[in-house]
C-alpha cells in the first residue's frame, strides 16, 4: 500500500521554515523500522504522481537526511535511494543548467553545480555504497543533498527561466 504525502511548499511561511532548517543524521536502528520502509515507498510514489525526479525529506516535513531519486536519470536503471549523503567533488568543474523544485511550483531558473562527483550513502537497508555521478543524475543528487542543508534552489538560482525538471 503506497500513500501520496503532501509536499511542502516554500511560499507556506511555516513550511518554508521547515524546509530550510538542515535535517538530521539517520542511524541504522531508525532506518530498519518498518514504518521507514514504507516512508521510502511511499516517498517515491509522491515523487512520481508530481511527475517529480527527487525527492528529499524535508519536503514532505520530515527533518531526517533522507532522499529518493528516480530511476530514469539513472544510467543504472535502478532507484536510488539516499540516507545520509555525503557529496565529494571528482573535479572542481561546474556548469549551469535550469533547475526546478517540487516545493517552488512555477519556479525554474539557472543553477551552477559540480559536473562530476562521488556520492557515498546508505541504501534502505543499511549498506553504504559509492556512485560516481555526472549530468543530470549529479545535479539531482546535489539539488536534494541540498534540501538536506536547508538549502534551496532560490538561494542559488543566478537567471529565473520557464522550466521542466522537477527535483
Ligand atoms: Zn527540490
Amino acid at each position: 500500500m503506497k500513500t501520496k504525502l503532501s509536499i511542502w511548499l516554500w511560499k507556506k511561511p511555516e513550511q518554508r521554515l521547515r524546509l530550510q532548517t538542515p535535517a538530521e543524521a539517520l542511524s541504522l536502528s531508525e532506518i530498519t523500522k518498518p514504518a521507514f520502509q514504507q516512508l521510502i515507498s511511499d516517498m517515491f510514489e509522491t515523487m512520481y504522481q508530481a511527475r517529480g525526479i527527487g525527492l528529499a525529506a524535508p519536503q514532505i516535513g520530515q527533518s531526517i537526511r533522507l532522499a529518493v531519486i528516480a530511476r530514469e536519470i539513472n544510467p543504472e536503471r535502478l532507484p536510488l535511494i539516499l540516507i545520509n549523503p555525503v557529496v565529494t567533488p571528482v573535479s572542481h568543474e561546474q556548469d549551469s543548467e535550469e533547475e526546478g523544485c517540487l516545493s517552488l511550483p512555477g519556479v525554474y531558473g539557472m543553477v551552477a553545480r559540480l559536473t562530476e562527483i562521488s556520492l557515498t550513502a546508505w541504501d534502505q537497508f543499511g549498506q553504504q555504497y559509492t556512485l560516481l555521478a555526472d549530468g543530470l543524475l549529479a545535479r539531482a543528487i546535489q539539488h536534494e543533498v541540498d534540501h538536506l542543508n536547508g538549502r534551496l534552489i532560490v538561494d542559488r538560482i543566478t537567471d529565473f527561466t520557464r522550466g521542466q525538471h522537477l527535483l
